[in-house]
C-alpha cells in the first residue's frame, strides 16, 4: 500500500465528464488500497475569468481582494471531485486551503507556504476518506485567504507531499510527462524518462509552464519523489524528476529546449563609462522591488557605453518610466530605447558542463537561419539567447533539430 498525492490541473478538471473521468481514476487506487490525497486546479480559463471580472471592476485589483476571487475557482473544482468520488461509492471531502490549514506569508498574489497543518488530512485518510485539497491557496497568520501565483497548485500538491511525507507526488496534466521542449510548439519533441531536479529547475525558471518553478525548488528542498504524467493516458510512467545519481540518467549532453515570452528588454545608451554606472542604473529598479534578468554592459568607446537588461514584461512600462525620469537625467545618459517584443530561447542539460562548443553551435545554428541575437546569458547548464518575438517558434525548432533532440537516445 502507497500514499499518493495526485495533483490534477485545471483541463484535466475542465468538464463535470473529465471530473468524472479524474473520480475514476482515483477511485481505482484507492480500491487497490492506496491512500490517496488529491489537489485540484480550477477548471480551465476559470482563473483568467475570474481575473477578467476583477478587472471590470476595478483597473488594478486589490491584491487582497482578487485572491479571495480567484481561490473561488479550486473551491468549485474539490467540491465537483468529492461528489463524483461519492457518486462511486469513495468516502472523500473536501478541503480548502483555509480549511487544511496551509499557513502562508501575507504576500497575496504570490504567497509562500511556511507550515501546512496535517491533523485533518491524517484523521481522514485514517478514516478510509480520499481528501481533496484546493490547489493554489492558502491562509495568512490573519486568516487572510492568499494564493500562491500562477500555476501554484502544483506547489501546493508537493508542498503537501513534503509535509504528509507521501511516497510520491504525482502531477497529472495535459500530457504525458516532461518532453525535450514544449510539444505544442515542436511536434517532434520527445517525452523523458528522467529528468534531474537541477534541469527541471532550469527548465522551470527559463519558462517552461508545466511545473511551477516553487514547487521544483519545494521538491528539492525535501527530496519529494516527484512525477509528471497525463491524467487523460490510463497507463504510462510519464516522467519522474531525479536527485543527483538515485537513478539511472538519460546521458544527452542537452535535454530540453526552454522559452519565455515575458520578457522586455531596455537599453540606456550613451552612459559614462566608469565605476558604480551600474549601481546607478539598476539601483533605483531594484528599490522599486523590479527584478532584472539579463544584464549586459558593451564595451565602451570614447568614455561612453551601453547597458542593457531585461525585466518581467509587465513591469516594462514601469521600469522605462523610473529610468527616464529618475536616472537618464542624474547620470547624464543619451537615450533610453527598448522593447517588450522579445523572447528568450535557452538549450539545458546537465551534460554540456564538460562539452565546450553547445553556445558557438546554438550562434551558427540561429545564424544559418538569419535570427539575430540580442543578448546572451550563460550558465553552468544552460545557454540562453534574448531573439526577437516573431522568431521564437522557429529558432525552438531549428535548435530542437540540431541538437537532435527528435532522436531516441
Ligand atoms: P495544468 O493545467 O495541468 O497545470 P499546464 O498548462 O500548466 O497544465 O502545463 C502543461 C503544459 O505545459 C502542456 O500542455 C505543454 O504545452 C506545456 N509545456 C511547456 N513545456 C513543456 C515541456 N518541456 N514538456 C511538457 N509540457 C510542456
Ligand atoms: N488555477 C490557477 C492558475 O490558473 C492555479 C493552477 O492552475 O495551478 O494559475
Ligand atoms: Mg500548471
Amino acid at each position: 500500500m502507497a500514499f499518493y498525492i495526485q495533483k490534477y490541473g485545471g483541463t484535466s478538471v475542465g468538464s463535470t465528464e473529465r471530473i468524472k473521468n479524474v473520480a475514476r481514476r482515483v477511485a481505482k487506487f484507492h480500491m487497490q488500497g492506496h491512500q490517496v490525497v488529491v489537489v485540484v486546479s480550477a477548471m480551465s480559463g476559470e482563473t483568467n475569468r475570474l481575473i477578467a471580472l476583477a478587472k471590470e471592476v476595478q483597473e488594478n485589483p486589490d491584491p487582497r481582494e482578487m485572491d479571495v476571487i480567484v481561490s473561488t475557482g479550486e473551491q468549485v473544482s474539490t467540491a465537483l471531485l468529492s461528489m463524483a468520488l461519492m457518486e462511486l461509492n469513495v468516502k472523500a471531502k473536501s478541503y480548502t486551503g483555509a480549511q487544511v490549514q496551509i499557513l502562508t506569508d501575507s504576500a497575496h498574489n504570490k504567497a509562500r507556504i511556511l507550515r501546512i497543518d496535517e491533523d485533518n488530512i491524517r484523521a481522514d485518510l485514517n478514516a478510509g476518506f480520499v481528501v481533496v485539497v484546493a490547489g493554489f491557496q492558502g491562509i495568512d497568520e490573519m486568516g487572510n485567504i492568499t494564493t500562491l501565483g500562477r500555476g501554484g497548485s502544483d506547489t501546493t500538491g508537493v508542498a503537501l507531499a513534503a509535509a504528509l511525507k507521501a511516497d510520491e507526488c504525482q502531477i497529472y496534466t495535459d500530457v504525458d510527462g516532461i518532453y525535450t521542449t514544449d510539444p505544442r510548439i515542436v511536434p517532434e519533441a520527445r517525452r523523458l524518462k528522467t529528468v534531474t531536479f537541477e534541469e527541471m529547475l532550469e527548465m522551470a525558471s527559463l519558462g517552461s509552464k508545466v511545473l511551477q518553478l516553487r514547487s521544483v525548488e519545494f521538491a528539492g528542498k525535501y527530496r519529494v519523489k516527484l512525477r509528471v504524467l497525463s491524467s487523460f493516458k490510463e497507463n504510462g510512467e510519464g516522467t519522474l524528476i531525479t536527485y543527483e545519481d538515485s537513478e539511472e540518467m538519460e546521458q544527452a549532453v542537452i535535454s530540453g529546449i526552454a522559452f519565455n515570452r515575458d520578457e522586455a528588454k531596455i537599453t540606456v545608451l550613451g552612459v559614462p563609462d566608469h565605476p558604480g554606472i551600474a549601481y546607478q542604473i539598476l539601483g533605483p529598479v531594484a528599490d522599486a522591488n523590479i527584478d532584472v534578468d539579463m544584464i549586459i554592459q558593451n564595451v565602451g568607446h570614447d568614455g561612453l557605453t551601453d547597458f542593457s537588461f531585461t525585466v518581467h514584461r509587465r513591469e516594462y512600462e514601469n521600469t522605462m518610466k523610473i529610468l527616464r525620469d529618475k536616472i537618464q537625467p542624474h547620470i547624464g545618459a543619451r537615450d533610453v530605447t527598448g522593447g517588450d517584443r522579445i523572447a528568450k530561447v535557452s538549450v539545458v542539460g546537465v551534460g554540456m558542463r564538460s562539452h565546450a562548443g553547445i553556445a558557438s553551435k546554438m550562434f551558427r545554428v540561429l545564424a544559418e537561419e538569419g535570427i539575430n541575437i540580442q543578448m546572451i546569458g550563460t550558465s553552468e547548464i544552460k545557454v540562453s539567447v534574448v531573439v526577437d518575438e516573431k522568431y521564437m517558434e522557429l529558432a525552438v525548432r531549428v535548435l530542437h533539430k540540431a541538437f537532435d533532440l527528435d532522436q531516441e537516445v
